[in-house]
């Protein structure tokens, strides 16, 4: 066996159908009295439902995707002004964002409430855009105190939603199995989080509100966002990041350049290929890693090419260059032509070979 560094996150996870009911002792746990509650515009009103009988010191309900510092300074001054002692952020890893971007400037203590399957709540991983450009940054101050993960609330996450999501947590695993910080815990929670995932997303996209499905794929999900806490990420992780710079969507990025990302690290990372064709063997067969996870996403009716999203073909070389300039620690080396290649692939569709 491989040397490793295994380092735990200081978290409460409150998991289950209903769990949400337990929201107002979690709130109190925190020793908390003034909670500043966070949502997107759309479910604005199942949050105000679902913190029914909490003692609310305000509702910010205009968290929007990539944190943009003019809604977060927005988001900011609400929880100063209504003295805010802690921020219950329900929704998906865009609200979740915003409770973090509050965290950082102030300490506020974070109490996480997510609703898709993106894992931002297991993460110190903040991030805020302006001007275009992104900044991100790890810090233990953004680290929600407490996850509650309720199944139910995810019932009516709209399938494309769901699926493309799901791909963006099997994405959190995968990169996970092959990381230069790895250890050997992180990769049985990695494996067991696509083996989850892979098993319930085909479900959930015939049976939406099936409720042993979103249970399995809302455990998958904490198990993928529990595997990216501590280790880091490869090159599909960044190259994601790099187009969503181009202003693609970020979970369907995820989920059409992750095939593409396995074939390139293929040949580099055989143990972590292996992990990930077990993990969905049931619904691969025998297929390769790289194919299994091609598959899966055709089977769930996602776009399978990044020019189905909205990139255009002229700004493949410029995205190339972008992510081999500050790549991150990889199996195989990240360079320029290779990855070219690979962008073309995705931006193709191709099935992988
Ligand atoms: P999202 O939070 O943007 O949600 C997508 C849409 O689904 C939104 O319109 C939202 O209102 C809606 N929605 C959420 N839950 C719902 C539900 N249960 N029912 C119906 N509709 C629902 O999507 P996301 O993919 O979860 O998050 C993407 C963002 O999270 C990106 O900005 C990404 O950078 C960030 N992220 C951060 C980390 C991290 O560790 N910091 C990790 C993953 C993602």
């Amino acid at each position: 066996m491989d040397k490793f560094t295994y380092v735990a996150m200081p978290m409460r996870v409150v998991f289950g159908a209903g769990s949400i009911g337990q929201l107002g002792a979690e709130v109190e746990r925190l020793g908390a009295r003034r909670a500043l509650l966070i949502s997107t515009p759309g479910r604005a009103s199942m949050v105000r439902e679902a913190a029914r009988g909490l003692q609310v010191a305000g509702v910010f309900d205009q968290a929007v995707m990539h944190t943009p510092l003019a809604q977060v300074e927005a988001a900011r001054a609400l929880a100063k002004s209504v003295e805010a002692d802690c921020c219950i952020a329900i929704g998906g890893g865009s609200t979740i964002g915003f409770g973090k971007a509050i965290a950082l400037s102030s300490a506020l203590p974070v109490l996480a409430v997510p609703t898709t399957y993106s894992g931002s709540e297991m993460t110190t991983i903040w991030g805020i855009s302006e001007g275009g450009a992104k900044k991100t940054g790890r810090d233990p101050k953004v680290l929600p105190k407490c996850v509650i993960y309720d199944p139910l609330l995810t019932l009516e996450l709209p399938v494309p939603t769901s699926s493309a999501s799901g791909m963006n947590a099997i994405a959190h695993c995968c990169e996970a199995l092959y990381a230069h910080d790895g250890n050997p815990l992180v990769s049985l929670v990695a494996e067991e989080g696509i083996r989850a995932l892979g098993a319930a997303l085909p479900v959930i996209a015939q049976a939406p509100r099936d409720l042993e499905a979103r249970t399995s794929a809302l455990y998958g999900s904490w198990l993928a966002g529990l595997s990216i806490s501590t280790t880091g990420n490869g090159i599909h992780h960044k190259l994601c990041h790099v187009l969503g710079g181009f202003g693609l969507p970020h979970a369907e990025t995820h989920s059409i350049v992750l095939p593409h990302a396995m074939a390139y690290n293929a040949a580099a990372a055989p143990e972590a290929m292996r992990r990930i064709a077990r993990a969905l063997a049931k619904d691969a067969g025998s297929a390769s890693a790289p194919v299994a996870l091609w598959e899966l996403e055709r089977r769930l009716g996602l776009p399978m090419r990044l020019a189905d999203i909205g990139m255009k073909e002229p700004d493949l070389e410029r995205a190339a260059r972008v992510a081999v300039q500050a790549p991150y620690p990889n199996p195989r080396p990240v360079e320029y032509v290779a990855v070219l290649e690979l962008l073309h692939n995705a931006y193709q569709g191709k099935k992988p070979t």
